[in-house]
């Protein structure tokens, strides 16, 4: 049997770097990973050129990551977005700042980070072993001797990181292999679920509205028609529902309200810059201008041209419906239209679209201040494996880089 002191398991952002740190306090290391080639997650991250790390303080950072942020302030304090900064810095990759307090790499290549992180662990003398999928741990005592692989190969180490990921997007290899593994050992499993997913609407005029991207609007989640959360900024349309930045922020909430069988609608509001009499007065204006021509060729000032037809349709104006013809009650519908443009909503997309996992193993089994299991005496956890999940933005790279960086210094 194959033996060293470390063994990680999964080569993703957290194990990486766990694999490396290890490595560097003199550890003979192996990274066990699935795939044919490590961190293919990442090397899709921020639409290929991976949003790394956000320059918000700790105190944004925890407040990011909802009630379980709290559980983040050893690693994020051990190892912070400057230190990410500083740490690709040195294997060669400057990053730069966008808005949002989002980090890039220069060249706009997650390939870059993906390459940077395996030279940091192979300049440490990290043994990575590709294509090995790792499905049991034999266990003693609450010690775990070695691990099992697919075809049948075991390893033993003295201490074991596991750093499988979540459960989305599944062909880059997060399968959810690690919820088992855990459970195998005795840890609680908090329900896997989609989180930062696109929502699947009933609305007829999705085909029409199909890749229409709206910025600078607000909308609303309606949760039995009452508001529950209001967020400004920007959308998608997509043929099975919406998508964009604001949407995947609400999607969790969403998701819960959901399996509450709460009803669930998405209002839009078109013109958020314009109060009630501003806007108002600007339908009057254009009513006016257009006079003897159709509401359509008026609503074009107001709205952009893929969506004038549903909004039509929702709002019951006819095509030929002149403008001066428009009474109080028709123009009270298009103010109405403006402010209130309803999707209903009837679930998110699955789980392996979604771009994080909300749930995972309960941080109550595992110290804060070292990654360790409080159950297994020489296991570490790092990463999305963890019931720890952020908002887009960099946050959740940096919350798999710190715990990977605090699981890899093996305390305790
Ligand atoms: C499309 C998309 C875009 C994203 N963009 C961003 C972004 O720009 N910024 C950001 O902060 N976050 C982003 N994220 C989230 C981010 O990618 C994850 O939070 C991060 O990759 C988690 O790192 P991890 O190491 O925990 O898991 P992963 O990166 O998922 O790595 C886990 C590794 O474990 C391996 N593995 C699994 N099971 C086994 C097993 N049984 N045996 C051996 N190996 C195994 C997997 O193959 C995988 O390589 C994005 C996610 C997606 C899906």
């Amino acid at each position: 049997m194959n033996s060293v002191d470390v063994i990680v398991i999964g080569a993703g952002a957290s194990g990486l770097i766990a694999a490396g740190i290890a490595a560097q306090q003199g550890k003979s290391v192996l990274l066990i990973e699935k795939k044919t080639r490590p961190a293919i997650k990442l090397s899709i991250t921020g639409k290929g050129r991976c949003n790394v790390t956000n320059s918000a303080d700790i105190h944004e950072f925890i407040e990011k990551f909802g009630n379980n942020g709290k559980f983040l302030y050893s690693s994020f304090s051990n190892f912070f977005n400057a230190d990410t900064i500083n740490f690709f810095e040195e294997l060669g990759v400057s990053c730069k700042l966008e808005r949002g307090g989002r980090y890039f790499p220069e060249s706009n290549d997650a390939h870059d980070i993906v390459n940077a992180l395996i030279k940091f662990a192979k300049n440490n003398n990290v043994k990575i072993i590709t294509n090995s999928e790792v499905v049991n741990f034999v266990c003693e005592n609450k010690k775990i001797k070695s691990i099992v692989l697919k075809n049948g190969n075991t390893y033993s180490a003295e201490k074991f990181i596991l750093a499988t990921g979540g459960k989305s997007y599944p062909l880059t290899g997060s399968t959810g292999d690690g919820y088992k593994l855990a459970k195998s050992l005795g840890h609680t499993i908090i329900k896997p679920q989609p989180a930062l997913v696109p929502l699947v609407s009933s609305d007829e005029y999705l085909k029409q509205l199909n890749k229409l991207k709206l910025k600078n609007i607000e909308i609303s989640v309606l949760e039995d028609n009452k508001i529950a959360t209001k967020l400004f900024g920007e959308i998608e349309f997509t043929i099975f529902g919406l998508t964009g930045p604001l949407i995947l922020t609400v999607s969790s909430k969403i998701f819960s309200l959901l399996e509450e069988k709460k009803s669930v609608e998405i209002s839009i509001n078109l013109k958020p810059a314009l109060d009630d009499k501003q806007l108002d007065d600007r339908i009057i204006r254009e009513l006016n201008s257009f006079g003897s021509m159709p509401v359509r060729n008026m609503l074009k000032t107001l709205l952009p041209i893929q969506i004038i037809e549903p909004f039509m349709k929702k709002n019951n104006i006819k095509h030929t419906e002149i403008c001066s013809a428009i009474n109080k009650e028709k123009r009270k519908k298009i103010f109405d239209g403006l402010r209130n443009m309803r999707f209903k909503i009837v679930s998110t997309r699955p789980i392996d679209e979604a771009i994080i996992t909300k749930g995972g193993i309960s941080l109550k089994e595992i110290e804060q201040n070292t990654m360790k299991s409080k159950l297994i005496e020489n296991l570490y956890f790092c990463g999305e494996i963890l019931d720890v999940d952020g908002p887009t933005g960099g946050f959740n790279l940096q919350a798999a880089f710190s715990t990977g960086y605090l699981a890899g210094q093996l305390k305790g």
